[in-house]
């Protein structure tokens, strides 16, 4: 292994809509980030899951960054072009028994849970029906093993802004999907696989994504795959209290006054108000004043 390598951050939105307040938070962060660490800052287009893309959001959201300055050193990824790299990696997890076919469909899981165990963000904890087989049932998805009952999978890592953080990924998750029942890929699956195609060491993040990143360490230490550095972001929250989103109407953010978003997004990221003339020179003048705030990425990174 060489030194610790150039920084490679990345941005990568899923197009079911055009970029709206929270979503420019997540974007500026790790493009500032990248910036104050002279790194390279990367796109992708989290288009796996198909059926929920908003066709044109894609190019609707890289016009929105390109309006405001932030600039990637490479053409985006689009995930819908990587079916290959995930197929590799699936083999490569069922070459070392690290998953296994299964043929539950919710309502079974459901069914097999009894009143014991309450969803969790509407997903349910896989109860292991399937480990040893699938009695009789048809393959319907493909789950990675995540400890057992004796010795469960306690996950722990550190998040630059968050501190120490751990999951219980056996007793809070189950058994994960890596190959949905519809034939898409899972999410958990595309990002570790593409973060680490692309040479991503440094992810910054929405932090509704945090709860993600067990099970992405968990997938990228069975994959053989380096371990990145972590920081999660401030949520912006709607009138509802809940987590800005496409889901409570985000509106798309308003490109007619570009430094005002930027300042809008760096005040949700805790920088100081910047004396700015325009756009470029709010971004020329964030960078330092991340830098200051944020220190080294490398401090207290998890290596491997
Ligand atoms: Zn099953």
């Amino acid at each position: 292994m060489t030194a610790l390598p150039a920084y490679i951050g990345r941005f990568a939105p899923s197009p079911t809509g055009a970029l709206h307040a929270g979503s420019l938070v997540a974007a500026l962060a790790s493009w500032l980030d990248a910036r104050a660490h002279a790194g390279r800052w990367l796109v992708r287009i989290e288009d796996i899951d198909g059926p929920r893309c908003v066709p044109g959001a894609d190019h609707e959201i890289l016009r929105q960054l390109a309006v405001l300055g932030l600039h990637a050193d490479e053409p985006p990824l689009w995930q819908s072009t990587r079916d290959a790299g995930y197929a590799q990696a699936l083999d490569a997890l069922k070459a070392r028994g690290a998953v296994y076919p299964c043929g539950c469909t919710r309502k079974d899981i459901e069914l097999a849970l009894g009143d014991h165990a309450p969803p969790r963000h509407g997903e349910l904890v896989y109860p292991g029906t399937c480990r040893d087989g699938l009695h009789g049932k048809a393959a319907r998805a493909w789950r990675v093993r995540c400890g057992t009952t004796e010795q469960p999978l306690v996950i722990g890592w550190h998040d630059r802004r968050l501190g120490a953080q751990a999951q219980d990924v056996t007793h809070e998750v189950g058994d994960f999907v890596v190959k949905r029942a519809d034939g898409l890929w899972a999410y958990q699956l595309a990002v570790v696989v593409d973060d680490a195609a692309q040479g991503v060491r440094h992810i910054v993040r929405g932090e509704d994504l945090a709860d993600n990143t067990a099970r992405q360490i968990h997938l990228q230490r069975l994959l053989g795959l380096n371990a990145p550095t972590y920081l999660h972001t401030p949520l912006v929250l709607g009138a509802d209290g809940e987590k800005l989103s496409k889901q409570n109407d985000a509106t798309s953010i308003d490109l007619s006054d570009p430094l005002a978003a930027l300042q809008a997004a760096g005040a949700v990221l805790g920088l100081p108000p910047l004396a700015a003339a325009d756009a470029a020179y709010w971004l020329e003048a964030a960078v330092p004043a991340w830098a200051g705030m944020m220190g080294d990425p490398h401090s207290s990174a998890e290596r491997r």
